[in-house]
């Protein structure tokens, strides 16, 4: 650590909650996949901050359309109308084949807009008793670090001391749709599903389980949300990771990407069958569906519209994962993934995923492990082939190294 980076990273360690532990690097620009720190080294962004950089770094059509939006107006707040709103909604609800969106700004506050949705929907549409209703969510999940969200993790270091906890979820294995079925009763309103579990590890299930979920929550009346704030947008190949097995949920949960990684936009994207039992005084915040986002988020719905996005992940994620599986037994004891987006498994006899990430930064590429031995990989999509080759060409001499 260089002089000025100990000194950035003190002043942020004396007074920021330490809540998070960043690799010891410190940004200060970006442009497309890559980033310079403060002294002038350039890394290779291999994490596009979890997946909400997926369009690049100071993306100039994106850049464009928020500068000219932060000239006219920026907040109104809902209690009048703005005249970017309309035609994000309007534009997102056709990406999504949906025809209602409820914006928010977080991914959490998606999911808890979609937890309520779905409980509203189930008194008023499906005629659950009054507090009764369930949702049927997956070990290993992760949406998000709200008191609610974290009542139904199973991760203790995000549940320990925060309770008590909201009742009203029940957890099956992830993958198992028998188990989803079996836990379905009169009072279940919903199934909350990661069509990839991102934190967990970018754990892809079998093919027929999306399929498997879409056909049983059809047949019992209960909804079925997806999570797609991470997997979604462009990152796996496709619009939804839903798409890559011919799966349309209920309830589309986005954010991260949607914000073109410049201002937190979430949203959860339905038909007005559901989404309509939202009634004025039920549901907003101050922010949601401000202009400013509005205006970022049209912009990055009109990429996707193109499929650009999505055929560039998919084929230079081809390319990624077939580089990556040629680590396998030099270091590497498993590659999972879809799209531009891969887990990693170190041998954990060799090193924990942190150590791995901390000798990649020294070689200029950034990388974050999760959940021990694992490290992802899901650099902006607009990252060039060549670029990626020499990522996995310094993770090779990394693990060469340990
Ligand atoms: N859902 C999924 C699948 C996520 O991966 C995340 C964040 O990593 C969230 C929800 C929460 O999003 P946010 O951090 O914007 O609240």
């Amino acid at each position: 650590t260089t002089p000025r980076q100990f000194a950035a990273i003190v002043l942020e360690e004396e007074h920021a909650a330490h809540n998070y532990h960043p690799l010891p690097v410190v940004v200060a620009s970006g442009d497309g996949a890559w980033v310079t720190d403060v002294d002038g080294r350039r890394y290779l962004d291999c994490l596009a901050a979890y997946s909400a950089v997926n369009f690049g770094h100071s993306n100039p059509v994106l850049l464009d359309a928020a500068r000219a939006q932060l000239g006219r107006i920026t907040l109104t707040s809902r209690a009048f109308h703005n005249d970017q709103l309309g035609p994000f909604v309007t534009e997102l609800a056709t990406l999504a084949g949906k025809d209602m969106v409820l914006p928010m700004n977080t991914g959490a506050e998606a999911v808890e807009s979609g937890i309520k949705v779905a409980r509203a929907w189930g008194y008023r549409v499906k005629g659950v008793a009054p507090d009764a209703a369930n949702i049927i969510v997956m070990a290993g999940n992760f949406h998000g670090r709200t008191t609610t969200i974290i009542s139904f993790s199973d991760d203790e270091d995000a549940r320990a001391d925060f309770g008590p906890f909201t009742p009203g979820f029940r957890s099956v294995p992830y993958g198992d749709a028998a188990a989803i079925e079996a836990a379905i009763d009169e009072n279940t309103v919903a199934v909350l599903i990661e069509p990839i579990q991102g934190e967990s590890g970018i754990v892809v299930p079998p093919a027929d389980f999306l399929p498997a979920v879409r056909e049983i929550t059809s047949r019992h009346n209960v909804l079925f949300i997806a999570d797609e704030i991470q997997s979604g947008l462009g990152r796996t190949g496709a619009t939804f990771a839903c798409g890559l097995v011919g799966v349309v949920p209920d309830l589309y949960l986005l954010g991260k990407a949607l914000g073109g990684g410049i201002v937190p936009v979430s949203a959860v994207v339905g038909n007005s069958d559901i989404l309509g039992v939202i009634q004025p005084g039920q549901h907003g915040s101050t922010f949601g569906g401000n202009p400013l986002a509005a205006a970022i988020g049209l912009a990055v719905v009109r990429m996707l519209a193109t499929g650009e996005m999505q055929e560039r992940a998919r084929v230079l994620g081809e390319r990624l994962r077939a580089d990556l599986a040629a680590l396998i037994g030099h270091g590497v004891v498993a590659v999972r993934g879809a799209g531009l987006w891969a887990g990693i498994d170190i041998d954990p006899e060799l090193a924990s995923g942190r150590a791995v990430c901390e000798a990649l930064m020294e070689r200029g590429v950034l990388a974050k492990d999760t959940h021990g031995s694992t490290i992802r990989l899901a650099p902006p999509i607009v990252v060039e082939a060549a670029d990626l080759d020499w990522a996995v060409e310094q993770l090779r001499a990394v693990l060469t190294e340990l």
